[in-house]
């Protein structure tokens, strides 16, 4: 039986990959050591560190001269707390996007830190975040930044568009859709995501920031402090050397199967063939507005607890593994990353149509 995953994380990875990892990983590079017991320190190491940065201008269409790239710990829940840290320094203010369960964490951690003011512009909280919110005008000169997420890995939307934010800098938190979704990425100031969707295991953290947010603020705790990791090649302590392997490895991937726009648009053939099937299934129902539904994620119901259980079974015993929707939502979810086939959301799709015939 193939078996198909549609956990929204940690990583689902190519199968090309993980055979590559498999084949590589007694020997690296022909050192006669696993690639889990080469040094941080050493040229085999610095050779992927610098191989992982190159391929991610490349693939982002971003300036090496503008931009820095850091591989940091501690998942994006980390950098809910580092990006007030280093870039709330002149108006001590900043303006956060609510557009989901991760989005009220940044915001949250934002608040524990003394002398940062977080305000919610806008927020689709009172729709369920179901939709995404009308963003306001940004006053001028009133915040450090604004932060969006843009992807919703729990309420199923996503940016399609990005805000403008009128000169002030804007933030966002791209864990569930980076690298699957296109954006014009030189319109964040800083982006960051965790590695465990769509490029590495979870344990490293992709920050990507203008070069010119770093060297303003002084006696950050240094493992939170961008200029300090910037300073230091993101290796002040120890590096997860095994997730920036395979994150080179993925993104050597993505650049095989055509960059990110090839990448987005098979993302796109992908989740419309499940939003189609959802949106004619007198059973399924996915109830994010259709503007705003994301490519990564697809949340859904039968409005029947007991019946979304049967089918959650059922589909496991027929290779389609992890549809069991978040615990904050309960239902369906499934989640289709880049490395998932489109063989297997039409697998998917053929399992719903069958189980709607015997349950209706
Ligand atoms: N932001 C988004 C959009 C997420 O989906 C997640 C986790 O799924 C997080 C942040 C938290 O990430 P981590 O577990 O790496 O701290």
């Amino acid at each position: 039986m193939t078996v198909y995953n549609f956990a929204a994380g940690p990583a689902v990875l190519p199968k090309e990959v993980l055979k590559k990892v498999q084949a590589e990983l007694l020997d690296f590079n022909n050192s006669g050591m696993s690639i889990l017991e080469i040094s941080h320190r050493s040229q085999l190491f610095v050779d992927v560190y610098e191989d992982v940065k190159a391929r991610i201008y490349k693939l982002m269409n971003l300036d090496d001269q503008e931009y820095d790239v850091l591989f940091m710990q501690g998942g994006g829940t980390t950098q809910f707390t580092a990006v007030p840290l280093n870039l709330a320094y002149q108006h001590h203010r900043a303006a956060y996007i609510d557009t989901g369960h991760w989005s009220e964490r940044a915001v949250e951690e934002a608040r524990l830190i003394n002398g940062v003011q977080a305000d919610v512009l806008a927020s689709s909280k009172d729709q369920h975040y179901t939709t995404l919110p009308k963003v306001p005008a940004i006053p001028q000169d009133t915040y450090d930044y604004v932060h969006i997420t843009t992807n919703n890995t729990i309420m199923g939307t996503a940016w399609q568009k990005l805000p403008e934010t009128d000169g002030t800098p804007l933030v966002g938190d791209l864990s569930s859709n980076f690298l699957g979704q296109d954006y014009p990425f030189e319109k964040f100031d800083l982006m960051y995501a965790g590695a465990q969707k769509n490029l590495a295991p979870a344990g490293v953290t992709i920050v990507i920031l203008k070069k010119s947010l770093l060297g303003h603020v002084k006696g950050l705790p240094s493992m939170l402090d961008y200029t300090k990791q910037a300073a230091k090649k993101s290796a002040l302590n120890t590096p997860p050397v095994f997730q920036i392997y395979v994150a080179g490895l993925v993104l050597k991937w993505i650049d095989e199967q055509g960059g990110l726009k090839a990448m987005d648009a098979r993302n796109r053939k992908k989740a419309q063939l499940l939003y189609d099937c959802l949106d004619n299934s007198k059973l399924f129902k996915n109830n994010v507005d259709p503007r705003y539904r994301s490519l990564m994620n697809v949340p859904f119901v039968t409005g029947d607890a007991e019946l979304d259980a049967k089918f959650i079974k059922e589909s496991q015993e027929h290779g389609l593994l992890n549809l069991k929707g978040h615990r904050l939502v309960g239902g369906m979810r499934a989640s289709i990353y880049n490395a998932m086939p489109y063989e297997g959301v039409a697998a998917l799709c053929d399992f719903m149509q069958q189980f709607e015939k015997e349950n209706r």
